[in-house]
């Protein structure tokens, strides 16, 4: 089976967050298990042509593509993805996509994305491949369904291509003025109240692809139901629920070949669940780098996130003083919203032997906090998948979360389980979305680490647990045949 996988990021090429994740070993496991996979990611200037080994395709030269009017020259650069035969197919529009960032908050942000649904398309054609499935993203890849529909309508060639569309977050919806109708020549007629493309009076990228792909998915079970409500459809839960035979929920998987405490080659010190020396080593050095003292018997909770309301943290400031009096200490990685961010530097310029801050985006320190942490927080609202506390469960780094979406579908509170007589617990979690339920959720996870039995067995029974994306692939693939049966007889 042939598939199209289009997103705005992909490991290792460009990563904001976990759809880059997502996109750069999704492609792979996909392989692993059969099919024929390319991966479709714009060409941002931040990615590194020798060092990610980039060709020009000479042969497919310029291709010509309208957007708002003007025409622009679209190139192609092609790579393999590593550790695999995964054809990536890079869309270059220097225009467009040689920025400072990834997505921007420009003007013209909602033409970036005209350009690159219609240059996947463009690219297909002259790739002469036609996918059995285009496997769509995210609001930058939401027109795509649209466009083969109907735009792109008149091309048999993909006659037989079926759509997906994943909600990876549907707090970000693309949504962009009347205009953005002209500059990606969508009918006027799909603008209504209430219709296919409108929502709030905007144009929706993310709306239109839940209106025109055949099959919509997102990336845990309890995210796909809680979307059809109200508190966490963003709005667009009236229209999930007269599609609700068509969504789906899978639970993203987690390369264990990069997260992975045994392997890991961003760790000074390297362990498992059967030695976990190096854990505390680890933490030793993480806690050196930030100048806090270490002591064994004080817990040390790490957080790694963007800094946004979406992950909780607003209930998070609201009691940090009181958290600050627990004998604990906290890292935080973080960026995003100006508010939070200084808010973290402040508390750590307050409480300098308990907080350490470091704003920004860092790979490398994110997996050392992961090893080195003895807890790790996710108070988030909403949380789609959640890739943090899958990766803290390997790391025997036990996670304190809100019991929302992914988070709700891969840890199990151990108390809860206790009470049903099972020690299988593999975390902390709370319910209310509130300070006073993150507060206690924080007490009680800092009693189970001074209560060293428990904690281990915790520890171990996180470590146990194996996320890895074959499961979610084959997920996937059943999907992918069923969209293609259905989409033939219909
Ligand atoms: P989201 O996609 O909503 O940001 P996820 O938990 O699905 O949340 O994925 C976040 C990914 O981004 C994880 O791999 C996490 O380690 C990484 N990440 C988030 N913030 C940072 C940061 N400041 N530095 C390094 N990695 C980060």
């Amino acid at each position: 089976m042939k598939i199209a996988f289009v997103s705005s990021e992909a490991v290792p090429y460009a990563k904001t967050g976990g759809l880059g994740d997502v996109a750069g070993v999704l492609p792979q496991a996909l392989e692993h298990i059969g099919c024929e996979v390319k991966l479709f990611i714009p060409k941002y200037s931040s990615i590194d042509e020798e060092k990610h080994d980039l060709h020009y395709c000479w042969e497919i030269g310029a291709i010509p593509i309208r957007v708002a009017n003007h025409t622009r020259p679209v190139y192609l650069h092609r790579a393999t993805l590593p550790n695999s035969t995964v054809e990536v197919i890079f869309i270059d529009c220097p225009h467009y996509f040689h920025r400072g960032t990834i997505y921007s908050n420009a003007p013209d942000e909602d033409e970036r994305y005209i350009l690159f649904n219609k240059g996947v398309i463009e690219a297909m054609q002259r790739l002469h491949w036609a996918p059995d499935v285009i496997h769509c993203n995210d609001w930058p890849t939401g027109l795509l369904p649209l466009y083969l529909k109907d735009n792109y309508s008149w091309d048999s060639m993909f006659d037989k291509t079926a759509t997906v569309f994943s909600i990876h977050n549907i707090g970000y919806q693309g949504k962009f003025s009347h205009a953005a109708l002209f500059k990606g020549e969508i009918k006027s007629e799909y603008f209504y109240p209430g219709g296919p493309v409108e929502f709030q009076n905007s144009v929706s990228f993310m709306k239109t692809a839940l209106s025109f792909s055949d099959v919509i998915t997102t990336v845990s079970k309890t995210y796909a139901h809680e979307i059809l409500t109200p508190e966490y459809g963003a709005g667009l839960d009236g229209i999930l629920r007269q599609r609700q035979n068509d969504l789906y929920g899978i639970l993203n998987g987690v390369d264990y070949s990069v997260w992975n405490p045994a392997v890991d080659r961003y760790l000074p010190f390297r362990y498992s669940h059967i030695d976990m020396a190096g854990k505390i080593k680890n933490k030793q050095f993480l806690l050196e780098h930030f100048n806090l003292p270490y002591n064994p018997d004080v817990p040390l909770i790490g957080i790694i996130s963007r800094l946004v309301n979406q992950k909780g943290f607003d209930i998070l400031a609201q009691t940090a003083e009181s958290l600050m009096q627990f004998n604990a200490q906290w890292i935080i990685l973080g960026n995003g919203e100006d508010n939070y961010e200084d808010f973290f530097v402040f508390l750590s310029q307050k409480y300098p032997y308990k907080v350490g801050a470091y704003i920004g985006f860092n790979n490398e320190l994110s997996h050392l906090i992961e090893a080195g942490s003895d807890l790790f927080l996710m108070p988030s609202k909403y949380e789609p998948c959640g890739l943090n506390q899958i990766y803290s469960l390997k790391y025997g780094t036990v996670p304190v979360v809100r019991k929302t979406g992914g988070l709700a579908d891969t840890v199990h509170d151990w108390d809860e389980y206790k009470s049903q007589g099972l020690d299988s617990g593999t975390g902390i979690t709370f319910n209310d979305y509130s300070s006073a339920a993150l507060y206690h959720s924080v007490q009680r996870a800092l009693h189970v680490f001074w209560n060293k039995p428990v904690y281990q067995k915790i520890q171990q029974n996180g470590m146990a647990k194996d996320f890895s994306w074959e499961r979610s692939a084959k997920e996937y693939l059943q999907i992918y045949k069923q969209t293609i049966k259905n989409t033939k007889s219909g």
